[in-house]
């Protein structure tokens, strides 16, 4: 996949189309999907980071057909900066939810609207589902191209990483839930901000529910393996043994939100920042 060339991703009916962004990192992979939908009038989804080049790869992609929506998943700076250029190009009509106070997330971002969770957004030859999965952040929206069982998954299922769950914004027992709630849906295929569409949903999503189960399994283990209670890092470094070392202070961050989840669960507890087993322990 090349950054700036549109790729037709599309499973049904309703045209897809994948544009690479120009930002690819260790945070986000090959760089964030932009996606744009429909035939005559488009949506586009994620409009990335501010990039002009990226922004006219936008533009040029649409030609005559105008941008009447644009759907944001969550306010991190690799997805939702590019909206409010893309939508003062375009008169779009912005569909997301706003950044949660004091999270240092995209201050730029403005939606036309409230919206919440379930509300079907009608765009003429297709339908948009709005389904809020918090977890990654707390105000992350999945999209339901509801024509073609196709989900726009964001940073909430990702194609060959697991997503950073982040405390306090992020949270584990939501991240796990919101996952479940989507087994429920009749997927067809998956379309992630990083990495390409998946067309195994349940597939992917049982997977990420087992990796979640398996780290969490080895945290306690570990947690019970101590004599004196221990600190964060080096929890990291006996739960992650197994990630190259540059990826540990994020996987700090995960591990956060499983001692959290754990901690609320009564299976682990922290004391002056160091954290040890729990009453109801394994
Ligand atoms: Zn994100």
């Amino acid at each position: 996949m090349i950054a700036g060339m549109p790729e037709a991703v599309g499973i049904g009916s309703v045209p897809v189309q994948r544009l690479l962004a120009r930002n690819a990192g260790p945070m986000t992979g090959p760089g964030t999907n932009t996606y744009a939908i429909g035939a005559r009038r488009l949506a586009v989804l994620d409009p990335g980071p501010v990039d002009p080049q990226h922004l006219q790869a936008i533009l040029d992609l649409a030609g005559e057909r105008p941008i009447d929506w644009i759907f944001v998943t969550h306010t991190h700076g690799d997805h939702s900066p590019g909206t409010a250029p893309l939508q003062a190009r375009t008169g779009a009509q912005v569909i997301g939810l706003p950044p949660p106070p004091e999270s240092g997330q995209d201050p730029s971002f403005r939606a036309a609207r409230p919206c919440h969770d379930g509300e079907r957004i009608d765009c003429g030859e297709f339908s948009m589902r709005l389904i809020h999965t918090p977890g990654h952040v707390s105000n992350h929206l999945c999209f339901l191209l509801e024509q073609d069982a196709l989900l726009f998954t964001g940073d909430h299922i990702l194609d060959g990483m697991t997503p950073v769950i982040a405390p306090p914004d992020g949270c584990m027992r939501q991240y796990l839930q919101a996952l479940e709630r989507l087994k429920t849906l009749p997927l067809r295929a998956l379309a992630p901000a990083h990495g390409r569409v998946m067309h195994e949903p349940l597939q992917v999503i049982e997977t990420l529910l087992r990796h979640r189960a398996r780290r969490e399994s080895k945290l306690l283990s570990v947690l019970a393996a101590q004599s004196q209670p221990l600190s964060l890092q080096a929890l990291a470094g006996l739960v992650y043994d197994d990630i190259t070392p540059a990826l540990l202070p994020l996987a700090c961050r995960t591990l956060q939100a499983h001692l959290l989840k754990l901690e609320a669960e009564g299976r682990a507890r922290q004391a002056d920042d160091l954290w040890a087993r729990g009453p109801h322990g394994r």
